[in-house]
């Protein structure tokens, strides 16, 4: 039967992307359908519980500043905040939060039935349907039809799941879950090029077995505690509570080694390859052979829970191994395992079959986001997810697609690497992924995105009077210090040499002063006849504007050449490609190249020279074709 609503978007899945992507159509004004299999999963963490670090923070900034919902819940449900590589740069800086597993789940569902033009249903997609080239609604297992003009699919994990502890295995979306079986075998069907990819998780256990007095104890950051959204604030945070560190030794190793014989990855059960950056024990041990303990993070699940998640361990040995391994830690000799780890492979698309929008380049108003494109992390998830969510929104308005660049965005990062260069393995980001990533701040998140977000229609009243507020804050008080010149003799005092570095010869700005590399805006602020007025309005943070002015003024050289080099670049690689341009016809290029371009047909010059093989020269060869065919 077809359900007697018709909707805009349809977004199936109820992970990270896909909750994004439902509430990016939403907030859009698109009728918006959120379909998954179970409504009491919505917002579920599979695996650890922490939300962003390096590179990862970079795009929950990117997410909240175009109003999405991952950095605020994270704000309501985190019990330990850390800003990382605090002492460095500020384009490596990242937040990251432990959260309250049950919490966050909480802050996103409320989130989503809050939503206005946002509907949930609660069954499993078996179907699509489509009709010529062009995707029309979803079938559920009962056979109800739902009518959409366009479809997100963010099915994670579940497409053809199976997990594997040990040399058992069973079908499975994730632990406790069911797969996605039917709707996997009818992807295939549409001939959308299709590979396995696995991930893994660790044992969790149970905190009244843990003897915490051996551990070293790692607490979060704490004055000030870090705030993820720039619609959080630290009152939002609910109790917070430390870390915790063991090492594995010579004889957890030994145990490891003796259970390589009953493992799924060394006795090849598994196929599909994991994620490098983010390897199983076994993988570590064998692969850093040399290296004699590796450190264990035990991370709380939450506030109401006993249950701990030990970081570093995801493993899919035998259980009885698992038991073992842990019991052979520091303060785990008596541990308790709540829940065994395990691997899982499961079915993922080839990212090349995708435009930059997310829709697939074969079936109309079908979008892929989230794990099913080959990527790990829920934060690279929730990015792809909000994309492929406004696009489809856009779409349905009859509007072009919106493409973030790769000098504006992580997100436009992520999307260009997956759609160029697809995936060998699971892809998480990285800040060295950047090419331009001084411009690519934390911090400058919601500078770069939220006027686009509020453009596209997916930013609330609320966050953008707060951003407009800030902007013209951070605007003012730069003016001020670019026009504020101070007099050798005001600032001739010894506390004014020891905060300037030396006596001033001669007049200077206030930024002349605030670019010397010792010179922080708190100390300058603090000599006499430097102060301003009150720098932000109401409801934004002084610190956040302080932040921005510092970093604006201090690296305003790095900045600038990095703008020149990317407008430098601009005109290439916007340039488009035309639909009908036949890459064999371009004499100088290998055969290898031709095909592959034929094959992947980049949407921009600037996207051919990201496909593994072309080189330099070989774009010069298509510029001047392009050229010739005017
Ligand atoms: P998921 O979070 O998997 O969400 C998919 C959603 O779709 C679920 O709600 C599901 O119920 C729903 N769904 C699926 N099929 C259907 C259907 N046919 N009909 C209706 N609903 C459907 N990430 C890391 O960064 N590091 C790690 O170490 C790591 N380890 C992991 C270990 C395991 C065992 C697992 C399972 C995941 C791990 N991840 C890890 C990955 C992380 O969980 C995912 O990257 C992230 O959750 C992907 O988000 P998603 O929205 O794409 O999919």
């Amino acid at each position: 039967m077809f359900y007697p609503k018709e909707f805009d978007v349809i977004v199936v899945g109820g992970g990270h992307a896909g909750t994004e992507a439902a509430l990016a159509s939403a907030r859009m004004g698109q009728k918006t359908l959120l379909l998954t299999h179970n409504i009491e999963t919505l917002g579920q963490m599979s695996c650890n519980p922490s939300i962003g670090g390096i590179g990862k923070g970079h795009l929950v900034k990117e997410v909240d500043a175009m109003g999405g919902a991952m950095a605020i819940a994270t704000d309501e449900a985190g019990i330990q905040f850390r800003i990382l590589n605090s002492s460095k740069g500020p384009a490596v800086r990242a937040t990251r939060a432990q959260a309250d597993r049950m919490l966050y789940k909480q802050a996103i569902r409320s989130r989503l039935e809050n939503q206005p033009n946002l509907w949930l249903f609660q069954q499993a997609v078996d179907d699509l349907l489509v009709e010529g080239d062009r995707v029309i609604g979803a079938v559920t297992q009962v056979g109800i039809q739902f009518r959409g003009r366009a479809v997100v699919l963010t099915a994670g994990t579940f497409l053809d799941g199976k997990i594997h502890v040990g040399l058992n295995n069973y079908s499975a979306g994730r632990a406790g879950d069911p797969p996605a079986v039917s709707l996997s075998a009818r992807l295939k069907e549409l001939s959308l090029p299709q590979g396995r990819l696995k991930t893994g998780t660790p044992p969790r256990i149970d905190g009244r077995s843990i003897d915490f007095s051996v551990m070293q104890e790692q607490p979060g950051d704490l004055d000030p505690i870090p705030v993820f959204s720039v619609m959080g604030n630290v009152g939002m945070h609910p109790r917070q509570l430390p870390c915790w560190v063991t090492h594995t030794n010579e004889r957890t190793h030994d145990i490891i080694r003796a259970g390589l014989d009953r493992s799924p990855m060394y006795t090849g059960v598994i196929e599909g390859v994991g994620p490098r950056y983010c390897p199983s024990i076994e993988d570590k041990i064998h692969r850093f052979a040399s290296k004699e303990s590796h450190q264990i993070f035990l991370e709380p699940e939450g506030l109401t829970t006993n249950e701990f998640y030990p970081n570093g361990i995801s493993t899919s040995l035998p259980f009885d191994v698992q038991l073992d391994l842990v019991r052979s830690m520091r303060g785990m000799e008596n541990a308790y395992i709540l829940r065994p780890g395990y691997a899982i492979e499961y079915d993922y698309f080839d990212p090349r079959g995708l435009k930059a929008s997310l829709e697939t380049r074969t079936i109309q108003g079908l979008f892929f986001a989230g794990q099913i494109n080959g990527t790990t992390g829920y934060e690279e998830a929730a990015a792809q997810g909000m994309l492929a969510g406004l696009n489809a929104a856009l779409l349905t308005q009859g509007r072009d697609a919106w493409v973030p660049r790769r000098d504006e965005a992580y997100l436009g990062v992520l999307v260009d690497d997956l759609i160029t260069k697809g995936v060998q393995e699971p892809y998480r980001m990285f800040t060295s992924r950047a090419e331009f990533r001084l411009s690519l701040r934390e911090d400058n998140a919601d500078m770069r995105l939220t006027e686009i977000g509020r453009q596209l229609g997916c930013v609330s009243d609320a966050q953008w009077a707060l951003f407009e507020t800030k902007r013209e804050a951070v605007s003012r008080e730069m003016e001020r210090l670019r026009s504020t010149w101070v007099n050798p003799r005001i600032l001739a005092d010894v506390e004014a040499e020891r905060v300037v570095g030396k006596a001033l010869e001669r007049e200077y700005s206030l930024a002349d002063l605030l670019r010397r590399p010792h010179v922080t805006y708190e100390a300058l602020m603090s000599l006499h006849g430097t102060e301003g007025q009150e720098l932000a309005g109401p409801g934004v943070q002084d610190e956040a504007v302080k932040e921005q002015v510092e970093i604006q003024v201090k690296y305003s050289g790095y900045i600038d050449r990095q703008a020149k080099e990317v407008e430098r670049h601009a005109h290439y690689e916007n340039l488009k490609m035309p639909a009908d341009f036949d890459y064999l016809e371009v004499s100088g290029l290998s055969i290898e190249v031709k095909q592959k371009l034929n094959k992947h047909r980049p949407e921009t010059l600037g996207q051919c020279g990201r496909v593994s093989g072309v080189t330099p020269a070989a774009i010069s060869l298509l510029l001047v074709h392009l050229k010739k065919r005017g």
